[in-house]
């Protein structure tokens, strides 16, 4: 069956065997590893993935996709979930940890890894095809251009290690942007503090980069006073993008 990539579904299907190995390569599977797919598509990366596993979970929107899939799943190594992966509860998978990978819809991408640190504890790691500019906002330093509550949020849950640039060539139909392949794996306590309410921390970083170009004592008003910034060495007078990760977390400690 022929099917015609749904825009709304951020369908840019992979047709490029080479970037295909190189990212299976880069996976370094082990047959018992527990991975669960986002977005199989037409399976470009599941079946490239399938012969170094024992089994494999996927999750796709796509009714009619899932039934490629199905068709595709003769030796039965896919559990195929016919659902909205921003609504999964990967709770409900059992065996942990999990290796999560996906070339994600570009739409969701965020919000997608936003849903998937609440279940970062029953994760290993997750490498994803985002637009390069996502990626590099992810591993972006402070005071630099792409610094900014994305690289704040993913760096306190995560290492981020870009791996490879790919060009909007090697999909069908091709973006109008670069993609890259990202790894995150979750941080241990040991590398960092952690905030004792992730929730306030959230709204914290949140509120800081509202107004990222304003100075801390204004935009966190309400938040945090002139003392309470001094007191873990943050100059009330810097902006949200000056700040590292472990600041934010001090700060949200100290409330
Ligand atoms: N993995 C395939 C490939 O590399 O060719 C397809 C990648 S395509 C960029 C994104 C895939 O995610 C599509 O198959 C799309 O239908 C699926 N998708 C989009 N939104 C989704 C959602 N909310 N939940 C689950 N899958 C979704």
């Amino acid at each position: 069956m022929e099917h015609k990539a749904r825009k709304r579904f951020g369908q840019n299907f992979l047709h490029d065997a080479g970037i295909i190995q190189e990212i299976v390569a880069n996976l370094q599977l082990q047959s018992r590893d527990h991975c669960v797919e986002i977005g199989p598509g037409l399976g470009a990366l599941t079946f490239a993935m399938l012969p170094y596993l024992q089994h494999l979970d996927v999750i796709e929107i796509d009714r009619d996709l899932v039934q490629v899939l199905q068709d595709a799943n003769q030796a039965n190594k896919l559990t195929i979930y016919s659902a909205d992966v921003l609504k999964f509860d990967f709770n409900q998978l059992q065996a942990k940890p999990l290796r999560i990978v996906g070339n994600l819809p570009y739409n969701i991408s965020t919000p997608l890894i936003f849903h998937l640190f609440d279940f970062i504890a029953s994760i290993q790691d997750m490498h994803f095809m985002l637009q390069l500019e996502v990626v590099e906002r992810m591993a972006a330093e402070p005071d630099t251009e792409h610094y900014g509550r994305l690289s704040v949020m993913v760096q306190y849950y995560c290492d981020v290690i870009p791996l490879l640039i790919v060009p909007a060539s090697a999909f069908t139909p091709a973006p109008k942007v670069t993609s890259a392949v990202v790894r995150l794996v979750p941080k241990t306590a040991m590398q960092i503090e952690r905030a004792h309410d992730e929730k306030l921390f959230s709204q914290l970083v949140r509120t800081a980069f509202n107004q990222r170009r304003k100075m801390l004592r204004n935009t966190l008003k309400g938040l945090a006073t002139v003392e309470q910034l001094e007191a873990v060495g943050i100059d009330p007078h810097a902006r949200a993008e000056t700040i590292r990760v472990e600041q934010y977390v001090k700060l949200t400690n100290s409330l």
